[in-house]
């Protein structure tokens, strides 16, 4: 393994991925150090897979610019390479009077971030889009889609590798110290402990890229960089009726997730999920015991929904800076100049619509390293 790097990135998850197949258009010397045994073994492979259209962020944040970016250039990507995706459309559900104020708001606030062609609809209309959902009124995004992260990621792998990037599977970083103008970074493998030396260092350590940006010296309780855990957890719908619906559905969002939904991935398997609550650690069983509380909450929109119907599936873990009853948080994407330490960019909190946006990402970590060059 090459001790000396321009541009060392940590993780390959979607977003290190994205990023390392961005910058070896132009760039050599690119080294990307992974822990598991490959990569998109974490949070990339543990979502519902949906290229969504940027209607719940604040109008600016880097959440909404980056996921409307990132909607329109994974639907130029998919095709051209043939990753395996379907723009089905989506609708959002109010289930009551009370919801319509807060779906119309919804509705404003993705118009204002430029996701797609938004549009209202009545009970009738949801009921002719979707016959076997039952609401007071509905959303239609028609950019909604979902995609085949597996085969993004593969992708994304094989354009890196292509263009000259190296992966190292299988060895953890363990400790990061600035030397003069360049970071000594120290790695863990089978064979023990060994340092490389790297110009400009990017974090996309995904569920521990707080702890990476730590071991950098960054006192990520006052800077606000500590991540929360939020799991999710699925269930799979098996109806023996056939289909139940034949988009995606989606009540209104809560505070930490966007609400129990209904989704369809590329195989016809239908899927509800996921919920949303604040775990101590990483850990991915799936709590049955939400069985009946998946059943109820999307019942109220899927009324012929039946308890049997159910079974858990997987879950994953949002690594959220929002942490329980707080409001809104942006991503943090940084060049950590002012923290005294120029060359390393931090990627903090990446959550949804972390996979919508990688690529977009991918292009405003670029900018940031052509204008450290
Ligand atoms: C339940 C759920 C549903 C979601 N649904 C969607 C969705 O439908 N659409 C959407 O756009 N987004 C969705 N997301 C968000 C999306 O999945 C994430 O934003 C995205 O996968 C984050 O990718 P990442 O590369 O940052 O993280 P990861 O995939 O976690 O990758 C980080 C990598 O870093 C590695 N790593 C960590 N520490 C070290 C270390 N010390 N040394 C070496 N390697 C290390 C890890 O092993 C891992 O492979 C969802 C997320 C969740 C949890």
């Amino acid at each position: 393994m090459t001790t000396e790097a321009n541009i060392t990135i940590i993780g390959a998850g979607v977003i290190g991925l994205a990023i390392a197949a961005e910058l070896s258009r132009q760039q050599e010397g690119i080294l990307v150090i992974e822990k598991k045994r490959t990569f998109g073994l974490e949070t990339s492979s543990r979502n519902s897979e949906v290229i969504h259209s940027g209607i719940y962020y604040p109008e600016d944040s880097l959440k909404a610019r980056l996921c409307v970016e990132g909607n329109r250039l994974l639907y130029e990507f998919c095709p051209k390479y043939g990753v395996g995706h379907r723009r089905l459309g989506k609708i959002v559900v109010a289930t009551n009077e009370d919801e319509v104020g807060k779906l119309e708001e919804l509705c404003r606030q993705g118009l204002r971030n430029g996701a797609g062609d938004l549009r209202l609809l009545s009970r009738k209309e949801v009921k002719e889009f979707e016959p076997n959902v039952e609401a007071t009124a509905g959303m239609f995004s028609p950019s909604t889609g979902v995609v085949d992260a597996h085969a993004l990621m593969r992708l994304m792998h094989g354009l890196a590798r292509e263009q000259g990037t190296d992966f190292v599977f299988n060895t953890e970083v363990v400790g990061i110290e600035k030397t003069g103008d360049r970071y000594r970074v120290e790695i863990r493998d089978r064979e023990g402990t060994s340092g490389l030396t790297t110009g400009i260092l990017i974090n996309s350590a995904g569920l521990y890229s707080d702890a990476i940006a730590r071991l950098a010296g960054i006192d990520i309780d006052r800077v606000g960089y500590r991540l929360h855990y939020c799991k999710g957890d699925y269930f799979s719908l098996n109806s023996a009726d056939g289909a139940p619906v034949s988009r995606l559905v989606y009540p209104l969002p809560e505070q930490a997730g966007k609400g129990i939904h209904i989704t369809l991935n590329l195989d016809g398997a239908f899927r509800i999920g996921p919920n949303a609550y604040y775990v101590g650690e990483a850990d991915y069983k799936v709590d049955d015991t939400q069985r009946e509380i998946f059943y109820r909450s999307v019942k109220r929109f899927l009324p012929r929904l039946r308890i049997e119907d159910i079974e858990p599936d997987f879950a994953g873990i949002r690594p959220k800076l929002q942490g329980p009853e707080e409001t809104f948080r942006d991503f943090v994407i940084r060049h950590e100049e002012a923290k005294g330490l120029p060359g390393l960019i931090n990627l903090v909190g990446i959550e949804s619509p972390g996979l919508t946006a990688a690529p977009a990402i991918a292009r405003h970590v670029g900018e940031m390293v052509r204008r450290l060059r």
